[in-house]
């Protein structure tokens, strides 16, 4: 099988960039941080401490989390039910990445991340793709660009969903997001010593897929 791990910050176009990609070279897309959120927006439905390890790892043990491909499009299931199209606020956002910074949730959902590897070619897009989920993808590619580019992305991002939105609260977000992520004791958010950094600052999506493309060339 192979792998391409595409690991990076938020709003740095990982998933834009992984679905295309995905989708010229007939893998899958598999969106990680789609896991963290769905077990975010658990905890938030059942008011749980998103900081106390106790709480979340007791809901753990009653939670069922799967990923199923309908159309190589990828739905997330909570407990039987697809939640997908409810962890996209900003809110969930947050409390992602508050419940990540937990050992015991990255550990539960490691093994569903790799045994979907293990079954099928991938473009996987995360935070720890290359440093830990996947440490022998074929292509690792860190994609990143200024945190003010990335929050003006999310907030357009969230206008054209019809949401409403504040740049300057995406923005301090974004920052707040972008420092736990990087500090956090288990996987921390950092590119792979056999990375490749991409930075997108200033290219629009054209641009930008034709560096990954450079990267990747003649390796998967
Ligand atoms: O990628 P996305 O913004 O959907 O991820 C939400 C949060 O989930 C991130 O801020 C991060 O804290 C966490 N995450 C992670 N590891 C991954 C994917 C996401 O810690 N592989």
């Amino acid at each position: 099988m192979k792998a391409i791990a595409l690991d990076g910050p938020a709003g740095a176009g990982k998933s834009t960039m992984a679905k295309l990609l995905a989708k010229e070279l007939g893998y899958i897309y598999v969106d990680t941080g789609a896991l963290y959120r769905a077990i975010a927006y658990y905890a938030l439905t059942r008011s749980a401490d998103m900081h106390d390890e106790k709480a979340v790892t007791a809901m753990l043990a009653g939670t069922q989390i799967e990923l199923r491909f309908v159309d190589r499009e990828q739905r997330v299931f909570l407990n039987g039910v697809d939640v997908s199209g409810k962890i996209r606020t900003e809110a969930v956002s947050m409390a992602a990445s508050a419940v990540s910074a937990l050992p015991a949730v990255r550990a539960f959902l490691l093994q569903l991340q790799r045994d979907i590897a293990a079954k099928n070619d991938v473009v996987m897009d995360g935070r720890d793709i290359g440093t830990v989920v996947l440490p022998n993808a074929d292509v690792k590619i860190f994609l990143t660009a200024s945190v003010q580019e990335r929050a003006r992305r999310r907030y357009e991002e969230l206008i054209a969903k019809g949401m409403t939105a504040d740049y300057d609260e995406v923005l301090a977000d974004m920052e707040k997001r972008d420092f736990d992520d990087s500090n956090r004791a288990v996987a921390p958010l950092k590119p792979a010593e056999d990375s490749v950094t991409v930075d997108t600052t200033g290219l629009d999506m054209e641009q930008s897929i034709e560096r990954l493309k450079v990267v990747i060339n003649g390796r998967v």
